[in-house]
């Protein structure tokens, strides 16, 4: 879609192929309902505890119905800007049903007719990874794709895999009232952040009641009934009224017929060049389907890149150091650029702030966490994480700071307002100008002060 608008703002007159419905996972089965499902889990969460800000604890009843209820009906409003008349006011032209190449320009869709371009731009996405589980099949299971169109959630489930989807799912079934059982075959859960960050998660999902179950690769489920159990490694059994596979997602690629359309592909993802062209020059992939990082933002950020490639001069490359990513779960995870680790590895150094130094946390109740960032030694920022109450908010102004080269004495020397969860980065860039009074020049200045007084 971004692309196709990106086209027509150039002057194109693009057509859109889409098999189901415009809008994507992000719209129909990934961040809208995830998100939405987030917001109600997280009231819940809070009215349940309301006596930490002082106020009657109400247990809410009939969670899950009403709460899916509202997902749907949000999902539906934000499609009204998925409409495909809103696009054909655009001047571009959706039609509906399944491409495949028929050959390098061209494409046939399924009781549609067939396109010739000499510009095609890929952004078919992604879809669950199935990993091969013994009895899946015969037992059921649900992925991403149809676990928001259940109209009340189970008594109990199974989720494979705690990533990023499996956690936010798992915090989501937990607060409306599921029993939730994970099982994940790394040795933490959200196994991408840095650890502190996932052991910190894990503790308050391991407080919230929800049990996790590391270092369990399944590979064995069996039906019992209605039931279904879900077999560890070492023969320990757990019964559970439904299975979600939260294992990950590989580009959708299978129907596109590429070979006919000389498009290469390396190991399941289509293969492109930085300038996300294809090793067929007339086409372009976007979004999760070149296997880059699997976020809305980044399929933006990939398809107004490729469209500026297909029609304009002097190709511009894609460039993923700053691109953020936030979980979001209670508290919200964030992070950008490199982990601590891999910064401290090439010289740098980190500085950290607990949240319950900060006063607007104090107040609001929410001292879960931290803020850290690593920093060369001019007090650049290369990477940054967080979690922590708005965790994904107080990202931004890092994004940006570091995105732009801004220095932490730059920051320093900004004013923030108070009480923000803002004065978190303003902390950090006070402890880094702490830490350079600490240094030998430091002591120095230190000591020509103390002379001159
Ligand atoms: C549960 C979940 C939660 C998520 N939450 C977030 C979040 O909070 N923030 C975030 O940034 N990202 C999130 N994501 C990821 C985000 O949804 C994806 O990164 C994003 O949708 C990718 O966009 P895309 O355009 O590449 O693919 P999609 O949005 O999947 O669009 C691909 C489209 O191509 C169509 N298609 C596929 N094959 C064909 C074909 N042969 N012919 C015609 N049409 C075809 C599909 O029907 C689909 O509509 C989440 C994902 C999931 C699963």
């Amino acid at each position: 879609m971004i692309s196709s608008i990106g086209a027509s703002y150039l002057g194109s007159r693009p057509a859109i192929i889409e098999h189901k419905r415009l809008g994507g996972d992000c719209l129909w089965t990934g961040c809208v309902p995830s998100k939405s499902l987030l917001a109600s889990s997280h009231l819940s969460h809070a009215m349940k505890h309301a006596e930490k800000l002082g106020l009657q604890t109400i247990v809410p009843t009939e969670n899950s119905r009403t709460a899916l209820e509202r997902m749907r009906n949000i999902r539906s409003k934000i499609a009204l800007h998925d409409d495909p008349e809103r696009f054909r006011k655009m001047g571009i032209d959706p039609h509906f049903g399944l491409a495949r190449f028929k050959n390098p320009d061209t494409l046939e869709v399924e009781g549609v007719g067939t396109f010739k371009s000499k510009r095609i731009i890929l952004a078919t996405g992604a879809r669950p990874k199935i990993p091969p589980i013994e009895g899946l099949d015969k037992c059921g299971y649900l992925t991403y794709e149809n676990i928001f169109e259940l109209e009340v959630y189970p008594n109990c489930i199974g989720i494979i895999g705690a990533g990023p989807v499996g956690i936010e799912m798992a915090q989501i079934f937990n607060r409306l009232g599921s029993k939730v059982v994970i099982f994940e075959m790394k040795n933490r859960i959200l196994n991408e952040e840095d650890p502190d960050v996932s052991i910190c998660m894990q503790n308050i999902l391991l407080s919230e009641g929800i049990q996790i179950h590391l270092g369990n690769q399944i590979e064995k489920v069996k039906a019992d009934g209605y039931k279904k159990i879900i077999i560890t490694p070492n023969n320990e059994r757990f019964i559970v009224d439904t299975i979600l596979l939260a294992t990950g997602r590989e580009p959708s690629i299978n129907t596109l017929n590429l070979e006919a359309a000389n498009i290469d592909i390396e190991n399941g993802i289509v293969r492109t060049a930085s300038t996300l062209v294809t090793s067929n020059k007339g086409v372009w992939a976007v979004g999760d389907v070149n296997g880059g990082p699997q976020f809305t933002h980044v399929a933006e950020y990939s398809a107004s890149t490729a469209v500026r490639n297909a029609f304009l001069p002097f190709a511009k490359s894609i460039e993923y150091s700053c691109v953020p990513h936030i979980i979001f779960t209670d508290p919200e995870i964030s992070h950008v650029g490199l982990t601590s680790s891999q910064a401290e590895s090439k010289g740098a150094k980190t500085f950290r702030v607990d949240f319950e130094e900060l006063d607007r946390a104090i107040t609001d109740g929410k001292t879960e966490g931290f803020l850290k960032i690593s920093v060369d030694r001019r007090g650049k920022i290369l990477g940054s994480s967080i979690i922590g109450y708005r965790g994904g908010e107080l990202l931004q102004p890092i994004v940006l700071a570091m995105k732009h080269g801004l220095t932490l004495p730059q920051v320093a020397d900004t004013v923030f307002a108070y009480p923000t969860m803002g004065e978190g980065l303003k902390r950090t860039a006070m402890s880094y100008q702490k830490s350079r009074l600490e240094s030998p020049l430091g002591s120095i200045l230190k000591k020509c002060i103390t002379w001159l007084n």
